[in-house]
This record gives structure tokens, C-alpha cells and sequence, in this order.
């Protein structure tokens, strides 16, 4: 791990490095148009590779520096902090440099090698010592050789991405077939990927200490890693982060695989959302179906369902102080409109200082017989070309209610919740036509003569007896 074995040939390591950047100045003072094909090829791979190279060196004196204490005495907490220090690096950066610069030393020589090489991106480096340190802990020393060994081989044809993909498959093939028990493995600290082992030369024997957990190790829950949160921002919008096991993933994507499916238009137009905005408009639609469908346990003796709290002048859109959800952020107007449109309304009278002095009974804006006949005269989301059908679907008011209109069949028809979203902040008009069913005009930026569109799904079936 020193430099004695370099000292017989050439200049002493500082004066190599004066040699490399010589030349590096060379190579970035060189007129690149002057280069021809082949060689512009050929440097373009040569420096890609040289990158890896660099942190192979960088990783032999960080471990260097390890070894010795020399960030302790420097007065710095570790090696990854007298990076971050000096150079000013992320703190994640830094701990993923001297990471990288530990395993390859200690676990992983033969990355180390690929990597010192030039065969191997760093990136790849950095997850095939990630996928070393979570092999489980019966994994013998031999299998491990050989798990490397199948990883960089990996590495060749696949980018990172694909490489943690396979990586997490080997460890599941490993875990399967390996159920001996113990086996004092140096690495049993590791399935916490954290990396706080001291860094004064306690080299591979961490797994004395562990003796007691030897026998009866048991297999760790792979949900132990879920995770979910949500942070609130101050645009009132929130962010939700996140990390699921294999089975937890599956099981999302599946719930959201068919929802998340591009929707053209009646007239074969392309669904414009990003991949992104489909999902999260099916994770939307599919938590109002489950609590709509009262699947969830009630809390307090509701149904959990989205609570909105208004000031009754807001609700008659005449007053100033917004709408709020229970979680306490503000509801844009528009949205209000659209979520009153079918909604349960409970009226709360509160005195000047905000205590409720009576609360009314609960109604609903569309109640319950008039929501079956529109179900029966609807049968689904009645917007061009949907097929939903009514359970998913919402009663708009086609001439909103505090706007006067009625809530009666000529004034409603069901909306899917996307399309609900669509009628009420993109421009769409509805009229009902002579037959008393509703037609879509589009916004003017999709079809400029605004002309009428009905959809066939929630047409009655043709009469073949009179059509034939
Ligand atoms: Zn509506
Ligand atoms: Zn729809």
C-alpha cells in the first residue's frame, strides 16, 4: 500500500505527477481539429478510460492516508472529511470516494484491478462494491471470487443501471441457495451499507465481535428498507420520496401499470402527459377509488376521504381566505370547483373566535337517487372516447351550483376523476343535445371550430334490429 515498491525506475510520485500533467497540458493545448478520425476515436475512448485509472491512483493514497491516521492529524474527523475540506466535495462525494478507495482495497481487488486498468468506469466500480458488501453472510469466500468475477464480466455490455439490476438478482440467487448457518464473515456488518468501520488498520476480522448472531442469524424482512415521506414545499405543493423492496415495487406497479397507460384522445390524437404525469395521475385515481370504495378503515367514525375546509363566502366564490385541507395547505379555487361538484358537504358554524357553535347535517351536492339515473343514462365517464366506468367516476355539474345551476339529470353527467380534471381547468365546454345527452366542445388550441364530440361507450347500444 506504499510507494516502496515504485522507487527502483523512474521519478519519485510527485514528480510523476508533474510528468502526467505536462502532458495533459499538451493534450489541452493540441489543436483538435487537426485530429484526424481514428484519432479523435481514440482519444475520446483513451481519456474516458483514463478517468478511471485516475481514481484507482486516488484510491491507493486515500487508503494510504487511512492507514496512517493522516486526516486525524491534520485535525480533520476523517479522510472523507479532509476531502470535503480541501476540495470543497459534496460530503456524499467524499464518503463515496474513500468508500470506493476501502473496498477495492480490501474487498473487491479484482475491481480494483479493472478499474486501475482502464477496463472499468467508475460508476460500475462503485456498484459492483455495493453489490459485494450486501452479499449475505454465508456466502463462502469462493462464491464471493467468483460473484465478482460474473459482475465485471457484467460490466462490460450493461451501463450501471442494468448492473445494480443484476447485481440484485446474483444476491437473490446467493441468499437461495447458500442457508448455512454462521460462518464467521468478515463483511456481516455490511447489509447496513453503512461504512463506519474504524479506519486504523482493523482489517478484515469484524465479525468477531458478532459471535452471538452467528448461529441464528436471522434472515432479514428484504421491507425493512421501505420507506415513504412527504414533505411539504412552500409553492404549497409536496414532495414525496421514497424506497420500496422488490415485492412492495411490484405490487405498486402493478396496482399503477394500467392506470398509468397512455389515454388518446376519441380522435386518436397521442395522450401528451410525460410518463412521469401519468403515473402520478394514477396514483391519484387509484387512492380516490379505494376510498370511495370505503376499503379503508374508517378514522373517527368517517370514511377517510379528502376534507377541505371553507369559509362558506369562499364557497359561494364571493370571499377572500382560501380553502385548506385538513393537512393544512391551501386549495387552489379552481380545484375547490371541481371537488364541490360531487362532494358531501357538512356545515360548521363557528363563533368569532373559531369554535364550532353547530354543526349541520351532512348532504351531499348530488345525492344518491339522482346518482343512479345517471349512472343508468351515463354508464360511464361520459367524455369522448373514455371507457371508465361509473364506479370510478364523478357527477359534474355542467353550470356549477353556486353559479346557479341545478342539480338535476340536465345539469349533470359522470366524469372519470381525469377527465373531471380535464373538463374543469382545460377549456372544455359541454352542452347537452337535442337527444339529452352531453357533447364536448374542445378547447380552441385543439380543434379551432370547436366542434361537438359525444362518446360512443356511453351511447346506447345500437338497435341492431332497425340498423341491419
Ligand atoms: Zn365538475
Ligand atoms: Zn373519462
Amino acid at each position: 500500500m506504499g510507494f516502496e515498491d515504485d522507487t527502483g525506475d523512474g521519478p519519485a510520485p510527485p514528480a510523476r505527477l508533474a510528468v502526467i500533467g505536462g502532458q495533459l497540458d499538451g493534450l489541452l493545448s493540441d489543436a483538435t481539429w487537426q485530429l484526424s478520425d481514428g484519432e479523435l476515436e481514440a482519444l475520446m475512448e483513451g481519456v474516458c478510460r483514463l478517468v478511471g485509472r485516475v481514481a484507482a491512483a486516488r484510491g491507493r493514497l486515500l487508503v494510504e492516508a487511512q492507514v496512517r491516521g493522516f486526516a486525524l492529524r491534520q485535525g480533520a474527523v476523517d479522510t472523507a472529511g479532509w476531502l470535503r475540506d480541501r476540495l470543497s466535495l459534496a460530503p456524499s462525494e467524499a464518503r463515496r470516494q474513500v468508500a470506493l478507495a476501502r473496498d477495492v482495497h480490501e474487498v473487491c481487488q479484482a475491481t480494483g484491478a479493472a478499474l486501475a486498468s482502464g477496463e472499468l468506469t467508475v460508476e460500475h466500480a462503485v456498484v459492483i462494491c455495493q453489490a459485494m458488501r450486501s452479499l449475505p453472510a454465508g456466502v463462502t469466500p469462493e462464491q464471493r471470487v467468483e460473484a465478482e468475477r460474473a459482475l465485471l464480466g457484467y460490466a462490460r455490455s450493461f451501463d450501471p443501471f442494468q448492473l445494480v439490476k443484476l447485481a440484485a438478482r446474483q444476491r437473490e440467487v446467493l441468499t437461495t441457495v447458500d442457508t448455512s448457518p454462521g460462518g464467521g464473515d468478515p463483511h456481516a456488518d455490511s447489509r447496513t451499507g453503512e461504512h463506519n468501520r474504524p479506519g486504523g488498520g482493523a482489517g478484515g476480522e469484524a465479525g468477531g465481535a458478532k459471535e452471538g448472531s452467528g448461529g441464528e442469524d436471522p434472515t432479514p424482512d428484504p421491507a425493512d428498507v421501505r420507506r415513504f415521506s412527504l414533505t411539504d414545499t412552500a409553492q404549497g405543493t409536496t414532495l414525496l420520496s421514497g424506497e420500496l423492496d422488490a415485492e412492495g415495487a411490484a405490487l405498486l406497479r402493478t396496482a399503477l401499470d394500467s392506470l398509468a397507460a397512455p389515454r388518446p384522445a376519441a380522435d386518436g390524437a397521442p395522450d401528451s402527459r410525460s410518463p412521469a404525469r401519468r403515473r402520478a395521475d394514477a396514483l391519484i385515481d387509484l387512492v380516490g377509488r379505494v376510498l370511495s370504495a370505503g376499503a379503508v378503515p374508517s378514522a373517527g367514525g368517517t370514511r377517510p376521504h379528502l376534507s377541505v375546509t371553507i369559509p362558506w363566502s369562499t364557497l359561494l366564490a364571493t370571499g377572500a381566505s382560501p380553502a385548506m385541507t385538513s393537512w393544512g395547505l391551501p386549495l387552489p379555487r379552481a380545484v375547490l370547483a371541481r371537488l364541490s361538484c360531487d362532494a358531501e358537504i357538512s356545515r360548521i358554524l363557528l363563533d368569532p373566535a373559531g369554535v364550532p357553535l353547530d354543526v349541520g347535517r351532512t348532504s351531499r351536492t348530488v345525492p344518491a337517487h339522482l346518482r343512479r339515473a345517471l349512472t343508468v343514462r351515463d354508464q360511464g365517464c361520459t367524455f369522448p372516447g373514455c371507457d371508465r366506468p361509473p364506479s370510478w367516476c364523478e357527477a359534474h355539474h355542467v353550470i356549477h351550483w353556486r353559479d346557479g345551476g341545478p342539480t338535476a339529470l340536465h345539469n349533470l353527467l359522470l366524469l372519470c376523476p381525469a377527465h373531471h380534471r380535464q373538463v374543469h381547468h382545460d377549456g372544455w365546454d359541454i352542452v347537452f343535445a337535442g337527444d339529452r345527452r352531453p357533447e364536448f366542445l374542445p378547447p380552441y388550441r385543439i380543434d379551432p371550430r370547436r366542434r361537438p364530440r359525444r362518446n360512443p361507450y356511453s351511447e346506447p347500444p345500437p338497435d341492431l334490429a332497425t340498423t341491419a
